[in-house]
């Protein structure tokens, strides 16, 4: 159990800030001085549930019915879909190891992001960078698209930090794309909105007047600015979170990696793409490791079949495909799409539901009520996550191990 002198590291974005604190002991815990919306949100609503109760169609039971009416249910299933996935490693590796012995799919919901960001390595590769490296060396930041709303404490961490290899030189701080929230701290951003073509054929023009190339109709004054600043930098970082970029996000992060392509002819330029911090890298991580695919992969026909467009949560549930939601959520209360389709909810003790699920089994919240693991949002890194106060709620991978027993597989660990 964390102690009030011990540093608390937070599982609620791709951050991975391991420097939180904490008062009241393991009776009555609260966060100390977070400075960060998210992660007061976060750990206040784990640590005001540290019990919750089962419930089969919103009547009260015990987990020992609970998990025996899932385990019908999965074994009557045609298709069951496991989706949501926002947890820890531990979660999400017993979860995939459950659909795969209930012949399901899997799928993040931040699934559109992963498959954009695998979409987009697989069709020219990318020039990536690690939030370590980026922190020490880069001079001038371009963040793209929320990432100051998606990670709150981002200045305060990589462009201000206390410790830096070159701290005579602190590096500028350019937003494309969503104006930081007020209050962002430092104030240290330059927001240029997106012109009305959108940020892809922004960030093509970008890179044909960086290759020196003429572009129609009268130079942009601001694109000229930025183009400058770029072939200036001595190591420029750009930042993205691949959940953010919408529909046609691969296309987005592909124009991204040409540019730094373009960068890296005459310098030395890098990508940071961040995970969304809904567990979104460790599913990633986790699925790869399990079938060798990622999200977005069905076991129903007895071996793994990766198409995440095929197999995607919204796809599934509109076309009638799936006749079973798994939805796993033990890191976020906010509730499972609407669906005629019954559901199962394995998630937050506070979860929030629009309509009731056919069943909620509450879980142990990593980081809050056990321990845990889960990936920082470049990808290497591993954040050991604690204990922080005393719940007798289960442990996500404890739940579905009962049930894959149940229905005759042993989940290996
Ligand atoms: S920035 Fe992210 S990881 Fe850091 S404290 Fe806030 S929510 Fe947690």
């Amino acid at each position: 159990m964390a102690t009030n002198d011990a540093a608390v590291p937070c599982p609620f974005c791709g951050l991975g800030c391991d420097d939180l604190s904490l008062t009241g002991g393991s009776d009555s815990p609260r966060l100390e001085a977070a400075g960060c919306p998210k992660a007061e949100e976060g750990f206040s609503l784990a640590l005001g549930a540290p019990a919750a109760t089962p419930a089969i169609a919103g009547r009260r039971c015990t987990l020992d019915e609970a998990v025996e009416h899932a385990g019908r249910l999965l074994a009557e299933a045609r298709l069951p879909l496991f989706a949501g996935l926002a947890g820890d490693l531990l979660d999400i590796q017993a979860a995939l190891r459950l659909a795969e012995a209930a012949g399901g799919v899997v799928d993040h919901r931040n699934g559109a992001g992963l498959t954009a960001a695998a979409a987009a390595l697989q069709a020219g590769g990318l020039m990536t960078t690690s939030l370590g490296d980026a922190r020490n060396r880069a001079d001038l930041w371009l963040l793209v698209g929320d990432v100051p709303r998606r990670f709150p404490r981002i200045t305060e961490r990589l462009l201000e930090p206390r410790e830096r290899l070159h701290m005579d030189d602190m590096p500028e701080a350019l937003v494309i794309g969503e104006a930081p929230p007020a209050g962002t701290s430092g104030g240290a951003f330059e927001h240029l909105p997106v012109p009305a073509g959108g940020l892809h054929d922004f960030i093509q023009v970008l890179r044909a007047r960086l290759a020196g190339r003429h572009l129609d109709g009268e130079p942009d004054a601001g694109i000229e600015a930025l183009v400058q600043r770029l072939g200036n930098a001595r190591f420029p970082v750009i930042v993205y979170a691949p959940a953010a970029l919408g529909d046609h996000g691969d296309l987005v992060i592909r124009a991204l990696g040409g540019l730094v392509r373009t960068l890296n002819d005459s310098g030395r330029a890098a990508l940071l793409p961040l995970g969304g911090g809904d567990g979104d890298v460790s599913a990633h991580q986790a699925a790869a490791w399990h079938s060798g695919f990622g999200m977005g992969t069905s076991f129903h026909s007895g071996v793994p079949e990766y198409d995440p467009a095929l197999w995607s949560t919204g796809r599934l549930l509109a076309s009638g495909e799936a006749d079973l939601l798994v939805w796993v959520s033990s890191l976020d209360a906010a509730p499972p799409p609407a669906t005629a389709v019954p559901t199962l909810v394995f998630g937050h003790p506070a979860s929030r539901f629009d309509a009731t699920p056919e069943l909620f089994v509450p879980l142990a919240v990593p980081g809050v009520h056990r321990h845990g693991v889960v990936h920082r949002g470049d990808g290497p890194a591993l954040l050991p996550l604690k204990a922080l106060t005393a719940s007798e709620l289960p442990a996500g991978a404890e739940v579905f191990e009962r049930l894959a027993a149940g229905l005759g597989t042993e989940v290996q660990s």
